[in-house]
């Protein structure tokens, strides 16, 4: 063993701590605004290989603090360790910019209030190179950094072969730029006259978001505040902005800051798209700008060498109370939006809205906020089968509906003209009506409808506590089953789930023939294969205007699925299972008596959108094995999402319907969909003996 020569040491540190040019871009920047600068530029050239320079006006360095500047471990910051409880400035270690010159060439310009002129001086490896030399200097300091990494070949030529940091500065500096409104920030590319990033000094932080995100980013945002006084829970305030349903973006932007550090926090994030992929399926990425407070001494900011984390005490119920606030907040503007699509508008918008305000109004800030939107669930509720169109209907006049000339009662009045009953009082629906109601099992329903939903038991089976019992439930069975009798109660009422992209049908029959193949050892003949999908593919298409006018399926004359229905609100089936759906919907139909042919396709779409388990195994039992052969992260990401997912939509959204519209079929009792485990009488009777 030998001991490493100081030298080496500190590159090997300066090596951690300034991990890319963005890093040092980073620390940059905070060092400005610790100065409490106003305006911050920025130049880079290549990358930052070659030069990142970053100007301020903030207070200037002392000239006879220069020579120990940029030695490790001095800062004006921190001087116990105990002032680390209750630090303020985004620095303490001391060790960015003696790092920056241990893998580049660093130089400084600063200026101090009252000084005639300023200092110019370069540092390597910690120490200066020649006296600070004297020179004119505007307000503030300039740092300059050189040839980054020039002593570490390996990593300038993997950073020099990847995608150069620019973009990543650029990101950098928005996200800065976002949070410290009050201070104008600018980033450009060396020789470049125009910037990048560009801000003026404002108070309103939506303002600061239009200028670097575009309009079209901040009109879809909506405030949000939350803030929680409990110390058994969390002591904390959030404030920030968060995208509604009408913003749709490739990834997840989350810009957060803690106790104004710029910071990651993989959970938080993941909890809100949790949230949002549930309840704004469409807009699942959303934009989020989230700035929270805690009391310093709650906050380690220590943990982390890049200080890109920091670790928070009670973070889970933190992020719980986030959790809840932001969903409070969804669920109002899901209202809304599925008012603003809606096609048939009699009443004004505003009184639709303030109805439903005044109804919701999530009270979020410190209490838990409810978490069943049974008040959403109201609108489809089953005494009024026809959901929120017919809501409707019966609230205007009729003399003002013939006004509308929209295209919705434009349609309607097509509809009826075509189909003299009006659709709805088909008698074969009307007798599948009566037969749910008639095969209720009485003691299921009063389970159903007065039962406490405690958590999933595993991949199939839920917990549910009625009086003094104990039930587990199949979630597939009763999801299933409550899809039918709501596509049944709908029918021919349904708001419809665009499709993103057309789902050609030949190809996904294919796709499902394939797996039956695989599941039953049939033979491998792909020209079989491609006929039969051919043919039902065309049988499918004939089947489309009824699809469409009853079922809200649409097929469009290529052959694309193009839309699907909307049965519950807030739920999409998932869309891994549509071959299978597909498939069942061309072979299991007998298209020839109206009321089987209404039955089954209610049957397929009920199995489609029931709350099968996803594709992927759960990573979070056995199903790891499947992730560790060669791991993927990515894949392992999509599964806990989609796992995370499911559980949220059993307890969120098929429990609160179920309570509202299931009626369980006597078949249920018996079939091992509900299943009594534990009767508290009796456990008291098993202690009593003890
Ligand atoms: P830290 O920020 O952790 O204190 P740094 O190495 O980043 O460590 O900076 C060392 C010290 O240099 C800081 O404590 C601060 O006093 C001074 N300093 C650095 N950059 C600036 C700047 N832009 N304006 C004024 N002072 C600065
Ligand atoms: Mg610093």
């Amino acid at each position: 063993i030998r001991r490493l020569d100081e030298s080496v040491v500190n590159r090997i540190a300066a090596g951690e701590v300034i991990q890319r040019p963005v890093l040092a871009v980073k620390e940059l920047v905070e060092n400005s605004l610790d100065a409490g600068s106003t305006s911050i530029s920025v130049v880079v050239k290549d990358g930052g290989l070659k030069l990142i320079q970053v100007s301020d006006n903030g207070h200037g360095i002392r000239s006879e603090d220069l020579p120990i500047l940029c030695e490790r471990h001095t800062t004006s910051k921190l001087s116990a360790y105990e002032d680390l409880q209750s630090i303020k400035s985004m620095g303490f270690r001391g060790e960015a910019l003696a790092s920056m010159t241990y893998v580049g060439h660093v130089t400084v310009t600063t200026i101090t209030e009252g000084q005639l002129h300023g200092y110019r001086v370069s540092y390597r490896d910690g120490v200066m190179e020649h006296e600070p030399k004297p020179c004119a200097a505007v307000r503030g300091t300039q740092i300059m950094v050189e040839n980054l990494f020039y002593n570490m070949i390996a990593r300038r030529k993997t950073l020099q072969n990847a995608n150069d940091d620019y973009a990543k500065i650029v990101d950098l500096i928005s996200r800065f730029a976002i949070h410290n409104s009050s201070v104008s920030f600018s980033c450009r590319k060396h020789g470049v006259n125009r910037a990048d990033v560009h801000t003026v000094a404002t108070l309103s932080k939506l303002d600061a978001i239009k200028t670097i995100y575009g309009i079209s980013v901040a009109r879809d945002l909506m405030e949000i505040t939350v803030s929680d006084d409990n110390p058994s829970r969390s002591i904390f305030e959030m404030n920030g902005f968060i995208s509604n349903a009408n913003y749709t973006a490739k990834k997840t932007t989350m810009v957060l800051f803690i106790n104004d550090r710029l910071v990651e926090c993989t959970s938080l994030k993941r909890a809100v798209e949790v949230v949002y992929s549930s309840t704004l399926p469409k807009a699942s990425r959303p934009f989020i700008y989230m700035s929270i407070k805690l009391p310093s001494e709650h906050v380690d900011v220590n943990i982390h060498p890049t200080k890109r984390e920091v670790s928070l005490l009670n973070q889970e119920s933190l992020i719980e109370t986030i959790q809840n606030a932001v969903e409070s907040k969804l669920m109002t503007c899901n209202t809304t939006r599925t008012f603003q699509t809606q096609t048939v508008s009699c009443a004004p918008a505003s009184n639709f809205t303030a109805r439903k305000d005044t109804e919701i109004s999530p009270s979020v800030s410190g209490t838990k906020s409810q978490k069943v939107p049974v008040n959403q669930m109201v609108r489809t509720d089953s005494r009024d089968p026809f959901g929120r169109l017919h809501a409707y209907w019966q609230d205007c006049p009729a003399s003002q509906h013939e006004k509308k000339s929209d295209l919705a009662s434009v349609r309607i009045a097509v509809r009826q003209r075509r189909n003299p009953r009006e659709s709805a009082d088909l008698t074969s629906i009307h007798e599948l009506l009566n037969e749910i109601d008639q095969n209720i099992h009485p003691g299921l329903l009063e389970i159903v409808k007065n039962c406490t939903y405690i958590g999933l038991a595993d991949e199939a089976f839920a917990l549910l506590q009625h009086n003094t019992h104990l039930y587990l439930v199949n979630v597939v069975n009763v999801s299933k089953e409550l899809m039918y009798q709501q596509v049944i109660r709908r029918f021919a009422h349904f708001n419809a789930i665009q499709l993103s992209e057309p789902a050609p049908l030949p190809e996904l029959l294919i796709l499902a023939l394939k797996d039956e193949d695989l599941e039953s050892g049939g033979d491998n003949d792909d020209e079989l294969r491609k006929k039969i999908a051919e043919m039902n593919t065309e049988l499918l298409k004939q089947k489309g205007e009824m699809l469409e006018e009853y079922f809200c399926i649409n097929i469009n004359q290529e052959g694309n699925l193009m839309r699907l229905p909307v049965i519950l609100e807030q739920h999409t089936p998932d869309m891994d299972h549509i071959p299978e759906f597909l498939l069942s919907l061309a072979n299991d139909v007998d298209w020839e008596n109206e009321k089987e042919c209404f039955q089954a396709i209610s049957a397929v779409l009920g199995n489609f959108y029931a709350m099968h388990p996803p594709v992927l195994p759960n990573p979070a039992g056995d199903g790891i094995e499947f992730y560790k052969k060669d791991l993927d992260q990515e894949l392992l990401a999509e599964a806990e999402t989609a796992w995370a997912q499911r559980e949220w939509n059993i307890q969120h959204v098929l429990f609160p319907s179920m309570r509202l519209f299931l009626k369980p079929p006597k078949s249920m009792a018996t079939d091992g969909t509900f299943v009594q485990v534990a009767s508290l009488e009796k456990l008291y009777k098993i202690f009593e003996r003890c």
